[in-house]
């Protein structure tokens, strides 16, 4: 019988999550049944998401139940399979939570060719993280050259990968980012015309003031990823006909940073006389595209033109701990956890 370890939900967090709110538990894998696979993660991805999920207030997606294992998408190697099309030794992807082994069903697993990307790709550029990024770029934004695009977290999973396409596309595009470290990846490897960085800025002001500085023409087009003081600063920049897609806004998850805003009266005004259109997604509703997606995607990968930057923590028992330093920026890059070996 082989032991897998998983780190449950042991209580919802008030605020920033501690670790006192997960929990370690080792349990016997089970055979798998008709239609089902057992699994060997390989990779774990950690996604901003997940401090959603840990509430359970209302939301577009089920909350984990306390006591439950947390929920996330991983890279796994097939050890035992009773599921027509499926291996042992197949590579997939599909969402076991955060855990070193699963017995699932096969039909929500995806197989994976490790022979044409590194396969945790699928958790980054190549999978939920890099289609967000499309999707707000190229499906709500409708980036057009010549355009002026602002990305705040810059240098982040969708933020990097949303940069690069819009790039690719010919606009100008600056970024926000935390720290000249990022600041310095964003313009020097990722391309960024410019980048702003948010720790040298006091307050929404001081944000629209350099802003103001990079897009003299304002901006035509704002990937919203963190809210706080960026999203101050960009509200007032915003160029006549501009879009904003409204992806995450991590600056306020925990519940921090409520008094880095501008009032509502000022933002609505925007709008109005700038006719902005603002648009909420979420990835899951435009998952039809994915092709689309690769095709715009998948050749800038494949030609070096888009590059792409991993966090790796090693152990499954790290997880909470670099989930909890994501949430406030001590990631740089997509943020990965590797439980198992390579097969
Ligand atoms: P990232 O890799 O970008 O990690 C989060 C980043 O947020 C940190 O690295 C940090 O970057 C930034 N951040 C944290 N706190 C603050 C703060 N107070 N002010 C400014 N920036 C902060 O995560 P992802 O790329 O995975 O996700 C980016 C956003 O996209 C999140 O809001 C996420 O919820 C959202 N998302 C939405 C989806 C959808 O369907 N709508 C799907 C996937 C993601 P830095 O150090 O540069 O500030």
């Amino acid at each position: 019988m082989t032991n897998a370890r998983s780190i449950h939900l042991a209580s919802r967090p008030k605020g920033a999550p501690t670790a006192e709110n997960f929990r370690l538990e080792v349990h016997d894998l089970p055979d798998p049944s008709d239609g089902e696979v057992s699994l060997r993660v390989i990779w774990l991805s950690l996604d901003p998401y997940m401090r959603g999920r840990m509430d359970d207030g209302p939301s577009y997606a089920e909350p984990i139940k306390v006591d439950g294992v947390m929920g996330g998408q991983t890279v796994a190697e097939v050890i035992a399979s009773k599921a027509d099309g499926f291996a042992t030794g197949d590579i997939v992807t599909g969402m076991t939570g955060w855990t070193t082994h699963a017995t699932m069903p096969a039909d929500g697993l995806r197989k994976l060719n490790p022979d044409q990307a590194p396969v945790q790709t699928s958790l980054g550029v190549l999978g939920m993280p890099g289609m967000t990024a499309w999707t707000g770029i190229s499906e709500l934004i409708g980036a057009k050259e010549g355009e002026t695009i602002v990305i705040s977290a810059a240098t982040g999973a969708v933020g990097a990968v949303a940069g690069q396409i819009a790039k690719a596309r010919g606009c100008r595009v600056i970024g926000v980012a935390g720290g000249p470290e990022k600041c310095s990846f964003a313009t020097d490897t990722l391309g960024y015309d410019a980048c702003i960085d948010h720790y040298a800025m006091d307050d929404g002001k001081a944000m629209a003031k350099a802003l103001s500085e990079q897009a003299p023409n304002g901006i035509d087009g704002y990937f919203e990823n963190v809210g706080g003081k960026t999203t101050a600063g960009v509200i007032p920049n915003m160029a006549l006909n501009g879009r904003i897609a409204v992806c995450g806004m991590v600056a306020w998850y925990n519940g921090a940073n409520m008094d880095q805003t501008i009032p509502l009266p000022l933002v609505w005004r925007t709008i109005l006389t700038k006719r902005v259109t603002v648009r909420g997604f979420i990835v899951s509703d435009h998952w039809d595209r994915f092709d689309a997606f690769l095709s715009e995607v998948a050749p800038l990968v494949q030609s070096g033109k888009l590059t792409w930057r991993e966090d790796v923590t090693e152990g499954l028992e790290n997880a909470p701990e670099t989930f909890m330093g994501m949430l406030t920026g001590d990631n740089f890059g997509k943020t990965l956890i590797r439980v198992g070996d390579d097969a």
